[in-house]
């Protein structure tokens, strides 16, 4: 049997018509940059995270971007981040001449770590560190009542970036909020991060991206940034970029939304059949694997509805003699992928930056972790397989 990390040809079986009829009205309208299916899809993913504005961009790396380009920060700052994520997480702070400075994971929801970041924000005397951006890494997000409670006291802007976690929800401990209340993902922070990759639990027929806001001023600024800093046209108030997302994108992303929750609750239901799976196997007591932990309550919200507070864009394992499980689970056709094998700190382009930085979680979810398929499509059959061989490995 061959089982593909991610299979979009399974998706575009029944979503083929509507993508192609989407994308042809586009072209038959001729209207090519912004316009009507642009405005829509950001009216809609803004609503459906809760969040007062969308600003769709280029891609999620520009999304990034333009968040710091548009709180203006730049040579002689810092940005505080989380050494494991995708390069582009650290890629955005350097690429505005700023410098990341990283605060040590929490080894078990592999997010950055509150308590950290309080080591790092205590020592930065002289108030360099002029933002924060949390990762909500593999559909799960970081511990955002307490980043928001610690931006506020040092008077930063928190960019989430959201790029693998679109409707993620986020329980609200806060004083105040009713039990089974809770937040999506990119609503909490001043800027909320969207990746549309199309291996992204939302992705597109090609690059894309959103930035989501809940302030109008933020958001005008982001207007700006992403179509050069023009307004009115031809006259420059800023320096931005051509950032703006393609209409075809949106059109086809509008395709796909609608399917957004059954695919969140396909990749759950995933998740939880390889966890019983492998807990079955003995492996887990075996300590050969550990699977991955829902940090949060799952405590139904006043409709019933159990919230998402994993969306599984990617189900990581953390095992034993990891590199020797990766070549097995290629030789036996099984998809699999290592998020991320080198942490930024230990990032060659970083050069002095990185070194003597200490994140030894980082490091070692850098060594020990790995990525099994479990896109909404996958079959009971398929993760029967899976498990069965990687049982075999261990045997
Ligand atoms: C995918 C991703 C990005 C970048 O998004 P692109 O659309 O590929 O530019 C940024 N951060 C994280 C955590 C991601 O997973």
């Amino acid at each position: 049997m061959k089982v593909p990390l991610l299979d979009l040809q399974a998706q575009l079986e029944y979503l083929e018509d509507d993508i192609l009829a989407a994308v042809t009205r586009v072209v038959k309208s001729t209207r090519y940059i912004q316009g009507p299916e642009v405005e829509e899809f950001e009216k809609e993913i803004a609503e459906y995270c809760g969040a007062a504005y969308g600003v769709g961009v280029t891609s999620g790396t520009d999304a990034l971007l333009i968040s710091l380009m548009s709180l203006g920060i730049g040579p002689g700052d810092k940005v505080l981040t989380t050494p494991y994520s995708f390069f582009a997480t650290m890629g955005v702070i350097l690429r505005v001449g700023a410098i990341p400075v990283f605060a040590d994971i929490d080894p078990i929801s592999f997010n950055i770590d509150p308590a950290k970041m309080e080591e790092v924000l205590a020592a930065d005397t002289s108030r360099e560190i002029k933002a924060i951006i949390p990762v909500h890494l593999y559909g799960q997000c970081a511990d955002m009542s307490a980043i928001m409670e610690m931006a506020a006291r040092y008077g930063l802007p928190v960019i989430e970036d959201a790029a693998q976690a679109i409707g993620a929800e986020y329980p609200l401990p806060a004083a105040g909020a009713a039990k089974g209340t809770y937040k999506r993902a990119g609503s909490m922070g001043l800027a909320g991060c969207f990746s549309f990759f199309p291996s992204k639990n939302l992705g597109g027929i090609g690059d894309a991206g959103m930035v989501v806001t809940q302030d109008k001023d933020f958001a005008e600024r982001l207007v700006l940034m992403r179509n050069h800093g023009a307004h009115p046209k031809y006259y420059h108030k800023l320096v931005g970029g051509n950032f703006r997302l393609d209409p075809i994108q949106a059109a086809a992303l509008r395709v796909k939304l609608p399917y957004l929750e059954r695919w969140h609750a396909g990749r759950c239901a995933n998740a939880r059949r390889y966890d019983s799976l492998f807990l079955q196997s003995g492996l887990v007591d075996a300590q050969q694997i550990v699977v991955p932990k829902v940090v949060y309550s799952q405590t139904p919200g006043a409709d019933g509805r159990i919230p998402n507070v994993h969306i599984y864009n990617q189900y990581i394992l953390r095992v034993a003699r990891r590199n020797e499980l990766r070549e097995w689970l290629n030789k036996n056709d099984i998809g699999c992928e290592v998020y991320y094998p080198v942490p930024l700190h230990k990032q060659e382009c970083l050069g002095d930056i990185g070194a003597g930085v200490q994140c030894p979680e980082a490091e070692k979810a850098a060594d020990t972790t790995i990525a099994l398929p479990i896109y909404p499509e996958l079959t009971e059959a398929m993760q029967e397989y899976v498990v069965e061989k990687i049982v075999q490995f261990y045997s």
